[in-house]
């Protein structure tokens, strides 16, 4: 559940007397149907405390049926082409048999209750295509509740059977990082410039990804994108792999004329079948569990707390406390965990 925003309005039509839609929502997901991996989707996006149980309930019983998709994470400054990448990229996926999910995290909508990526009608094509599932960034609760809740889509899309899922951010914030911590394969789409915008990229994000393209190579700016790729080049090749094994290049490609596309696709192969000979694929996925187990308890711990009958009056009683000068911070906090312990 998220901690911080426990009364938001649902968008999910059940009552809680109504049956449990988990048996049906399952075969639906397990047969590949869209209209019940979205109903499931509203139901893990959900804040209402049945919803979240059925979510959970749901969840487990799809769990064997996940893991099987190549994880793709996306990232780059507004208007670095990112849904014309996708779109593109995904349309062609989709030609090679692949289907494709595309989810997105959008760290403005969580921050102030705006959006940089949803605003606009994105990838329209895309999700017209019957092999394609488009879904847009959950838009209520901490940046958190938006971490378990994309978490969760992309498990529910794996049972729905989409083998390439592409996670989709803004290069804002630390949404890169919780993207990171999801995805097999991490790209960063760069566009050229001044050389002080390459200057501007932050190392730490370059250090992430394990691969760059320069988008928009057409026209005019070929040129320039193929300098701002050796430059890139030069910049990776003195840092930290992301992945062991496997050496982070940069690339380019013309989301608008469809140009590199294929290339693009071929790296992220020769990455996937490098790392899994090696390892470090399936070491990733096994870190990545880890980490999600202890970002779930916490998630839960503070679900617990905040929401719990005996201390929410206690809360506001003690901020009071704090503001006035009654009582110091660390005060407050052991009196208000005491209480919580005994309850
Ligand atoms: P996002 O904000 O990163 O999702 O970027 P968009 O996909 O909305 O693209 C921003 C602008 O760049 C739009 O006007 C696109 O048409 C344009 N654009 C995207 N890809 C290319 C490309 O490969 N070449 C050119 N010339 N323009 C592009």
């Amino acid at each position: 559940m998220d901690a911080q925003n426990p009364g938001k309005k649902s968008r999910f039509v059940k009552r809680k007397n109504d049956p449990v839609p988990v048996p049906a929502l399952r075969e639906g997901i397990l047969n590949g149907n869209r209209s019940s991996l979205a109903k499931a989707i509203t139901l893990i996006e959900s804040n209402a405390a049945h919803h979240y149980e059925w979510g959970q309930q749901l969840l487990g019983e799809v769990m064997p049926h996940t893991g099987n998709s190549l994880r793709i994470g996306i990232t780059g400054v507004p208007g670095a082409g990112k849904s014309t990448f996708i779109e593109a990229f995904g349309e062609m996926l989709c030609n090679k048999g692949h289907s494709v999910a595309v989810l997105a995290i959008d760290p403005s909508s969580s921050l102030s209750g705006g959006s940089i990526l949803g605003d606009k009608t994105r990838m329209e094509q895309l999700s017209k295509n019957p092999k394609a599932f488009v879904r847009p960034s959950p838009t209520a609760g901490t940046l958190g509740g938006v971490h378990r809740k994309t978490n969760e889509t992309l498990l529910l899309c794996e049972a729905a059977g989409y083998d390439i899922i592409i996670i989709e951010t803004v290069g804002v914030g630390q949404s890169e990082i919780m993207v990171r911590q999801m995805v097999d394969f991490f790209l960063l789409l760069a566009i050229t410039g001044a050389g002080d915008e390459l200057q501007g990229m932050k190392k730490g994000i370059m250090e992430l990804c394990d691969a760059m393209v320069v988008n928009k190579a057409d026209g005019e700016n070929k040129r320039l994108a193929e300098k701002t790729r050796r430059e890139l080049n030069q910049i990776l090749h003195f840092l930290v792999p992301a992945t062991k094994g496997w050496g982070s290049r940069a690339y380019t490609c013309s989301s608008l004329e469809k140009r590199g596309l294929s290339e693009i696709w071929e790296v992220i192969k020769d990455f996937e079948s490098k790392t899994k000979e090696i390892g470090s694929f399936q070491s990733r996925r096994s870190i990545q569990k880890k980490e999600w187990f202890y970002t779930m308890l916490k998630d839960r711990i503070l679900t617990d707390f905040f929401l719990h009958e005996r201390i929410k009056p206690y809360i506001s009683q003690f901020e009071e406390k704090v503001k006035s000068g009654g009582l110091t911070t660390s005060k407050a906090i052991e009196e208000l965990l005491d209480l919580y312990k005994q309850s």
